[in-house]
């Protein structure tokens, strides 16, 4: 290990001669030169990372070209052999490069080193996961139509088919994860792609395109372009050869790419934002929601998309909650993401620090009760303290936006009415994720049936995983990631019918 001015803190030789690599885009196997150049920075330190190339319309293009000539040509060809060997290939390469890509994360986005680790960890998993259903991809056979099989014996089957050629955009809050959730099973699928990171993260997802090359995938399968949003991501979004688009992101750039995608009408899944609510009943065990609700709100210091950040607290046990949650977030270390005692790490820019700074000001002239935090660190680095509001009113900004920061807005109830509980948490447009907390489990059971999202856990929060369906309900997307309707997501269905 060589130390190098990220706090202080070490990283290792791979990832120090990563950053001073050229990084280029990746078409066709081959690193080329973009349209400009852009730098990446380390949130924690604003110190610049390296400097990457950037494209535009006329990159996404080439890239276009290639997936669609690798689609139509050699990977089209694989047998479902070669092509699950190929993915449990990536999945060991990145395993053996665990700590890059693991390290990337965390100096290009912020986040904290066990959440960088556990989300390296998860993507391998998925590979892995993905690899394993190509071979478990079936159609179905079907009854035939009346009109044929009345006069003569016939045969109806499915079979299931890659979509085509897939656009990816990914956001920066979890980098890799974003990432390997389509691309897995995009290309389990069969499907090729092209890849656009975001302009503030595109590192991890560098070294995974050389992962891609060196695992003996075709010229075209995974092309990366990275650029500006505006720029190489709504010409992926809007491209006429594109089959589908898989966007991750916020649901005002998700409005953008359904309205770009009508062009040629091309399949869309959406990955967007949330509001997500924490409803904590009067019986809850508070030794598991204190810890459990903190996370829920400070987990990847708030940039988390299924971040609970409306606490609906029975009035019974709100006093001894906050008192819980002041002694948790009093004990979070905010640090550098390589410092392994890191709980929380900083805002991914000056603007998104200083929109996260204006919604606090906001809650505190509208008269909710600040509870904890509510400072910007003064050093290096956009650090904002875990901040809690309490005495939060439905109309309140903290309550209604997707705030993507460090800042929980706490509203009481007094009711055991669920319909009533359940109407104060599904009062937003959002519908990703909550959690329910209740040592009564008929009541948990019945309040999940009553909140409309598409991921509610019961005394945690979060629970995702690999095999676990994920998605929104309402303004936080279409669609689903993870486990079969992730992968179903890239299939399209053909229906045979044969006469014999
Ligand atoms: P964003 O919408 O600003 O950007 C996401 C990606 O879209 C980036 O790659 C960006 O360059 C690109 N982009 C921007 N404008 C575009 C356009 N006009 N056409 C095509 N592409 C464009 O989102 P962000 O700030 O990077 O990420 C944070 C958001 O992502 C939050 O709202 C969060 O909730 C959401 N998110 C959702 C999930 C989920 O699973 N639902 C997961 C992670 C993040």
């Amino acid at each position: 290990m060589s130390a190098l001015p990220f706090d202080g803190h070490a990283i290792a030789p791979e990832t120090e001669a990563f950053l001073k690599q050229k990084h280029c885009l990746l078409i066709a196997n081959e690193w080329v030169d973009g349209s400009g150049e852009m730098a990446s920075k380390d949130p924690a330190t604003g110190l610049e990372l390296a400097c990457f190339a950037i494209g535009g319309a006329a990159q996404i293009d080439r890239a276009v070209a290639a997936a669609r000539a690798a689609f139509e040509g050699p990977w089209g060809r694989l047998t479902v052999a070669e092509r699950t060997a190929l993915m449990f290939r990536l999945a060991r390469i990145m395993e053996a490069k665990a700590t890059l890509l693991t390290q990337l994360d965390i100096l290009d986005n912020g986040m904290p080193g066990f959440i960088a680790g556990l989300t390296t960890a998860n993507c391998v998993e998925m590979v892995d996961y993905y690899a394993g259903a190509i071979m478990r991809i079936e159609g179905t056979t079907i009854a035939p139509p009346r009109h044929i099989a009345a006069a003569t014996e016939a045969l109806t089957y499915t079979l299931r088919e890659p979509v085509g050629v897939a656009g990816l955009i990914v956001p920066w809050n979890v980098p890799l994860s974003t990432a390997i959730l389509k691309l897995a099973p995009a290309l389990a699928a069969g499907c090729t792609v092209v890849m656009k990171p975001s302009e503030e993260t595109p590192l991890s997802v560098l070294a995974l395109g050389q992962m891609i090359v060196d695992a003996g995938f075709p010229a075209g399968v995974v092309n990366i372009v990275n650029g500006l949003g505006a720029d190489a991501g709504a010409a992926l979004a809007a491209h006429p050869d594109v089959d589908k688009i898989s966007f991750t992101g916020s649901t005002a750039t998700g409005k953008k790419i359904v309205v770009a995608a009508t062009g040629n009408l091309k399949k869309v899944s959406l990955e967007l934002g949330g509001k997500s609510p924490v409803v904590v009943m009067p019986d809850a065990d508070l030794a598991l929601a204190v810890p459990g609700v903190a996370l829920a709100t400070f987990f990847l210091q708030g940039q988390n998309c299924m971040a609970g950040t409306r606490i609906f607290v029975h009035e019974a046990v709100h006093d001894a909650l906050i008192e819980g949650l002041k002694g948790f977030v009093a004990a979070m270390k905010l640090g550098h993401g390589l410092d392994p005692a890191s709980f929380q790490g900083p805002m991914i820019s000056d603007a998104h620090a200083a929109k996260v700074m204006g919604y606090i000001e906001g809650a505190k002239a509208n008269g909710a009760t600040l509870v904890a935090g509510g400072q910007k660190l003064d050093r290096p680095g956009n650090f904002i303290e875990p901040t809690i509001f309490t005495d939060c009113t439905p109309d309140m900004a903290v309550m209604t936006d997707e705030i993507f920061g460090p800042v929980m807005a706490i509203q009481t109830f007094a009711t055991m009415d669920l319909d009533a509980i359940a109407a104060m948490a599904n009062a937003t447009p959002f519908g990703l994720s909550g959690s329910v907390w209740t040592r009564d489990l008929s009541t948990a059971h019945r309040l999940v049936k009553r909140i409309r999202s598409g991921h509610v856990s019961i005394n945690c929060h979060g629970a995702v995983g690999t095999n676990i369906p994920f998605g929104g309900f309402g303004q936080s997307g279409w669609g689903r990631e993870f486990g079969q309707e992730g992968l179903d997501a890239y299939l399209e269905t053909k229906a045979v019918t044969a006469r014999l």
